[in-house]
């Protein structure tokens, strides 16, 4: 490790490595640091799902069989209603991998363009220069504090943000913790099938009304069923319990369990300060319909490395100024999609179980069409007429005592309101200059945003 770097990336998994590498292939020094050692780091999963389609615009290598992480893939997924009817298909492939091994490939990688790794060193502090801007960070590692300067440092430390959450009020990025109800909480079980050759499961299938899916895994005797759910482990645990009451699972036997959190908020409305980037988790950038965030995660690298480094190569100093761009490029695309989504969700998620199997029967919401399009584009693209003819449906549906007047008022509201989200990060200041009124709406739209998780 040497005293001074262009760049500091906090983190060496998903985020931390694929932007290291990112910037290390531009020319610019990179050192990543991990507070885990080379052999335990990403082993907080094992299995995840990696969307196949848009690896090429990252540029990632593609795991091939054969290759040590590749596990399968699938091309498309199912998802029933409450009842188990009504199969819609989400038309969009997954790779199955190993986290840990894919996490090595991305060091790998990362290393083959000349960015330095550190394991088993932690991030401590930020250190400030004479006028109280980010200069570097002090990292921990073999029982000793060493102090490295940054012109830039990148919090990819995922969900705990270790280092945003270090920063001064008002340095520019938002400080907050994401709070226990703005996570959700996920069981993963490792099962074994009484009879794989009847239920061999090839591709996943999920029942959004109990936040659960089963989907394939390493052996192909075995699968994973999965929940993830607001509050607690103990409230996923709860909903599990209703889940299986209701929904025949194929028969199996529980071998192991995995569970973590992933974020459910939106993000800070800025990921850049002087002298400071948030990625991953730590930005909260993951898909408000899933909570996966590996790819979407992956946007905000490329367009922060893509402006960054160029910047940083010219001699120009990395402030929030120059790096406004950044915001600008993400709020106006993956950004408002996502807050979008979450804006929504919230009202059609919540709708009682007889309610979510009349929108199955009838394609609202949930339709063949509208989930691969949210899938792959972040929005189902409707047309206006389609859009009525949700409207219709629904109000037959009350017409004849299967959807409530008030789920519809609701849900029109939801859409109102995260159709003005939309627009309004659409809008996403140029620069820094208009940004304390664009905040301040946001705040105001947000408020009026039905929760998911705050439900209950
Ligand atoms: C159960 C579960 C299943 C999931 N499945 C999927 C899936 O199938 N597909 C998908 O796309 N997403 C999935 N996700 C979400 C996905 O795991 C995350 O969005 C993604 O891994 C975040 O990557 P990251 O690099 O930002 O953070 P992380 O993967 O959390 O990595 C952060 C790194 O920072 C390091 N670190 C932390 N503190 C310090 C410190 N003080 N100093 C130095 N280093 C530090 C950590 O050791 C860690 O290696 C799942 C999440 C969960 C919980």
């Amino acid at each position: 490790m040497n005293d001074a770097y262009d760049v500091v990336v906090v983190g060496a998994a998903t985020a931390g490595s694929y932007f290291g590498k990112l910037m290390a292939e531009q020319g610019m020094n990179v050192l990543i640091v991990d507070r885990l050692t080379s052999e335990t780091l990403g082993r907080r999963l094992d299995i995840f799902h990696l969307d196949k389609e848009v690896l090429p615009g990252f540029g990632v290598p593609e795991p091939r069989p054969g290759d040590e992480d590749y596990v399968s893939e699938f091309q498309n997924g199912i998802t029933l209603s409450p009842e188990g009817n009504y199969p819609k298909t989400t038309d969009y492939p997954f790779i199955v991998l190993h986290m840990p091994l894919f996490i090595k490939r991305l060091n790998r990688w990362a290393e083959s363009f000349g960015a330095e790794i550190s394991c088993d060193t932690e991030f401590a502090d930020f250190v400030y220069d004479g006028n109280g801007k980010i200069a570097g960070v002090s990292l921990k590692k073999d029982g000793m504090v060493h102090t490295v300067a940054a012109k830039l440092v990148v919090d990819a430390s995922g969900i705990a943000a270790v280092a945003r959450t270090k920063l001064k009020d008002g340095y520019g990025v938002e400080n907050f913790q994401v709070a226990d109800h703005e996570k959700f909480y996920v069981v993963l079980r490792y099962v074994k099938l009484k009879d794989p050759t009847k239920d061999r499961v090839t591709r996943p299938c999920g029942w959004p009304a109990y936040k659960t899916w089963i989907a394939p895994q390493h052996d192909p005797d075995g699968a994973i069923i999965g929940i993830g759910h607001a509050h607690s482990f103990a409230h996923a645990e709860k909903a599990y319990e209703e889940f299986t009451s209701s929904v025949t699972l194929p028969e199996h036997e529980v071998l192991y369990k995995e569970q973590g959190t992933t974020p459910y908020r939106r993000p800070p409305y800025s990921f850049v300060a002087d002298g400071f980037l948030a990625i991953g988790d730590s930005a909260c950038t993951t898909k408000s319909f899933s909570g996966e965030g590996v790819t979407s995660g992956w946007t905000l690298c490329k367009i922060a490395a893509e402006t960054i480094a160029p910047m940083i190569a010219s001699g120009a100093a990395a402030t929030r100024r120059n790096m406004w761009r950044v915001n600008t490029e993400y709020m106006r695309g993956q950004g408002a999609k996502l807050a979008h989504i979450m804006g929504w969700l919230g009202s059609a998620v919540s709708c009682t179980m007889s309610e979510q199997e009349f929108m199955f029967k009838n394609d609202i919401v949930f339709s063949d069409k509208a989930l691969t399009d949210t899938n792959r584009h972040f929005e189902a693209k409707m047309s206006v007429v389609e859009m009525l003819g949700w409207a219709v449906k629904m109000l037959g549906g009350v017409c004849s005592g299967q959807f409530r007047l008030l789920t519809v008022f609701g849900m029109l509201r939801s859409l109102s309101i995260a159709g003005r989200i939309k627009k309004h990060y659409e809008r996403y200041p140029d620069s820094e200059e208009a940004f304390d009124g664009w905040r301040q709406e946001a705040d105001v739209l947000w408020s009026r945003v039905h929760g998911v998780l705050r439900e209950e």
